[in-house]
């Protein structure tokens, strides 16, 4: 590990607050270092260094979203994740940097100012990727050993493909959300950045489980049958002795916008796969183009109605201005508490929830995620484990797992991003958004460092383990 330049990683602004200073942990990392020599290690992350991203609860600091609402709030408990790594080991150094609610693709919109890509181009930072861009930097610069985001439609996937580290979004449902801010609660997931998939490996398998505090936490029962639906396709499948893949290739992503270094990266891993025996399929997802659209509805519309309750007296700081009605509380609170981004989301949401334009917007876009699911069900060999029993159809035709591309372009210059338009960040996410409509697992594995491309890897729902399996193939 390199802690040196402790001065230059501050410059790049990855953590809210500053890193706890390694040298805390000196008595913990030794008593570590001796279990591990002893063979008694609490986990395989026992004395790990982990930051954590700043919506996600702790309680020795404050968590604060990036958002002035929320400036010096601090939970009165700690996320159900953080938790599970305390008692594992690891070691908690900091708070990390994001955009204000999870709302961004650059780690720009944030109290505590941009994010720094640790690559620079003719001399200026490059984006980092949002939401989760401090906790990318952190990993990236040495930092810590892994870091916890959260992903709703990229935010670990795509800084992870700008700072050339592997992130992790689990199957929704699998990673509990109790103590993490919602965003757009039917997308929200935790997701895990580290330098390679075995150690987001090790973090993943600690986080994953069932939390009773958290309603869309998949139960004991349903991760059983989920564990042996897959179980039992491997044995019925090709794979075991000789792990060979059906790799499919979705037209759709291959877009006009597509960078041709990010196309070039696309097909020289598609080779090298192939030349491993792998066999390349191209696909069709037809709703993908309708994906970032119906996204940019649905997580408005959840967002608007989960930060309601900052309003200054149930939740967040309250403005000065207290005299009038609640009216003139109400305003002046979130007038002032939450920035810009954050406000477009809300009146973007609580338009397409309004009687005038549900049945246009949110109606329609619900239905678009439902073709988007359907898709990828059309698409891999093994069925949704939570939405039919059936084993395995003809594979002739299906794929065991998808790859694409993680983001289409290179990283933007940070100062390019001051002029650009909201909708440019929203393209960002033309990619990652897809896979989190249909609630799939999917990681980004950097293929090239400097530039740095990332290609996406997803599986079926519930298929988490192939995705660490294939990434150690490919990274
Ligand atoms: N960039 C996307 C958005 O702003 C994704 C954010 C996320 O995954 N938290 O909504």
């Amino acid at each position: 590990r390199c802690f040196a330049n402790q001065h230059a990683h501050k410059l790049l602004n990855a953590f809210v607050g500053a890193a706890k200073d390694v040298a805390l942990f000196q008595h913990e990392l030794q008593a570590a270092n001796e279990r591990s020599k002893e063979g008694r290690a609490k986990s395989p992350i026992d004395g790990h260094l982990i930051a954590i991203k700043d919506n996600i609860c702790t309680t020795g600091e404050p968590t604060t979203c990036a958002s002035a609402i929320l400036e010096g709030f601090h939970s009165p408990y700690p996320a159900t994740v953080v938790e599970k790594l305390k008692g594992t080991g690891a070691l908690i150094i900091g708070k990390t940097n994001l955009d204000e609610f999870g709302m961004g693709s650059h780690s720009t919109n944030s109290i505590y100012g941009p994010v720094k890509n640790i690559y620079t181009q003719d001399g200026d930072h490059l984006s980092a990727g949002g939401s989760s861009g401090g906790s990318a930097v952190a990993v990236a610069t040495g930092q810590c050993d892994a870091a916890l985001g959260t992903d709703t439609g990229g935010s670990v996937r795509l800084p992870a493909a700008y700072t050339g580290i592997v992130g992790f979004k689990p199957s929704y449902g699998l990673v509990s959300r109790w103590g993490v801010v919602a965003y757009a609660n039917s997308l929200d997931t935790v997701g895990v950045l580290a330098k390679d998939s075995s150690v987001a490996r090790s973090v993943f398998n600690v986080i994953n489980g069932h939390d009773p505090r958290d309603p869309t936490s998949l139960s004991t029962s349903t991760r059983s049958r989920i564990e042996k639906y897959v179980i039992d396709r491997s044995a019925k499948h090709l794979w075991g002795a000789s792990p060979l893949l059906r790799i499919g290739v979705p037209i759709e992503y291959n877009t006009e916008e597509l960078q041709p270094t990010v196309k070039e990266a696309w097909l020289g891993t598609l080779q090298r796969l192939q030349q491993l025996g792998h066999t390349i399929h191209i696909l069709s997802l037809p709703a993908t183009k309708m994906a970032l659209s119906a996204y940019y509805v649905l997580a408005p519309a959840e967002a608007s109605s989960n930060l309601a309750k900052y309003d200054g007296v149930r939740y967040g700081n309250k403005s000065a201005e207290r005299e009038g009605t609640d009216n003139v509380l109400y305003a002046a609170t979130r007038g002032s508490g939450l920035g810009e981004e954050v406000k477009r989301r809300i009146l973007l949401g609580s338009y397409s929830l309004s009687a005038a334009a549900i049945d246009n917007y949110f109606i329609k876009a619900q239905k678009v995620r439902r073709l988007v699911q359907r898709d990828f069900n059309n698409a891999f060999a093994l069925s949704h484990p939570l939405l039919d029993e059936q084993a395995i159809s003809s594979t002739e035709d299906k794929v065991d797992i998808i790859l694409t591309p993680t983001a289409q372009s290179m990283p933007p210059k940070l100062d390019d991003l001051d002029t650009a338009d909201p909708l440019e960040a929203y393209k960002a996410d033309v990619m990652t958004v897809p896979a989190s409509l249909a609630g799939l697992p999917a990681m980004s594995v950097p293929v090239s460092e400097e530039p740095s491309i990332g290609m996406q890897i997803i599986a079926q729902y519930g298929d988490d383990d192939l995705i660490f399996d294939f990434a150690q193939i490919i990274e």
